[in-house]
């Protein structure tokens, strides 16, 4: 019978050594893969039971003044108009869920690319800036454009995809703010040098101090009687903000006092 040689501490026994820390660290990476899967899968979970919620109240409105509308008791004109009224609002809000649910599931889809065009930053958002003021909802406003004039910084961005990060900005804060107030479009390079910080900065009515760590989650909203005018929308605009922005490889911040105002920044890598 042959003797098997007593096995030297070798190179064999330090690739086991190795081979067992790597196992550990393809583990310990598996298990934080699946505990990102949970979370997005109860993420997913929570959506469709909010926007189920969420449908549910317009449809069931809808209905009950189609009914009344066609019950044939309907007593006067005026009657008349505030049945079509109340379904043309509670349509046009179930429009709007539908299209940023949709769009918020395109921007999601990771196999479809980015269109990425390289542009000069403060050319892009001064542009931004000139064309969205000559909007009506802006003219109660006082709007303030704050770029450095020796920003020279070249970004990659999917052009109408940061546009939209931004109407979805400049939309609530002109929303969540009062007539008069100011709303300030700041674009900085960050000291790293690497990344430009885009804000948007409103001195309307703020978010509570306990609210800020979900208001980029799916469908939160943090109460519709807290608005100036009683209109929130979907819900779904700060998800699909952060979305746009992690897609380009930047963060999504939001600062906010109640009463006093709010900043949303987001940051964009520059091209070196
Ligand atoms: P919504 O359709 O409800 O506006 P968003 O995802 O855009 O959905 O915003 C989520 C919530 O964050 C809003 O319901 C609102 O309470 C709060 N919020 C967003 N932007 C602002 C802002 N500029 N000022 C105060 N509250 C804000």
């Amino acid at each position: 019978m042959k003797k098997i040689p007593f096995e030297q501490p070798s190179i064999e026994s330090e690739t086991a050594e190795s081979l067992s820390a790597k196992l550990l660290q393809v583990s310990s990476q598996l298990m934080e893969a699946n505990k990102e899967l949970k979370r997005m899968e109860l993420e997913r979970r929570e959506m469709l039971a909010n926007i189920s919620h969420d449908l549910r109240a317009p449809i069931t409105a809808i209905r009950s003044a189609t009914d009344y509308l066609t019950s044939g008791n309907v007593l006067s004109d005026e009657d008349y108009r505030s049945c079509l009224n109340l379904i043309d609002k509670r349509t046009r809000f179930l429009e709007e869920i539908i299209q940023d649910m949709y769009y918020l599931f395109c921007v999601e889809d990771t196999s479809k690319s980015l269109n990425l065009q390289t542009v000069d930053a403060a050319i892009f958002f001064e542009e931004y800036f000139y064309d969205a003021i000559v909007d009506t909802r802006y003219d109660n406003h006082d709007m303030k454009l704050e770029i450095a004039n020796d920003l020279s910084i070249q970004i990659a961005i999917d052009i109408p995809r940061i546009v939209r990060v931004l109407d979805n900005l400049f939309t609530n804060a002109v929303k969540y703010s009062f007539p008069e107030s100011s709303i300030t479009l700041k674009v900085t390079q960050l000291p790293s040098e690497n990344y430009i910080l885009v804000s948007v900065i409103d001195n309307g009515i703020g978010i509570p101090k306990e609210a800020i760590p979900h208001i980029f989650n799916r469908t939160y909203t943090v109460s519709s009687a807290r608005t100036p005018n009683s209109n929130t929308g979907s819900g779904l605009g700060l998800s699909i903000v952060k979305t746009i922005v992690e897609r380009h490889e930047g963060n999504v911040f939001c600062e906010s006092e109640e009463g006093k105002g709010s900043c949303f920044s987001f940051t964009l890598p520059c091209i070196k």
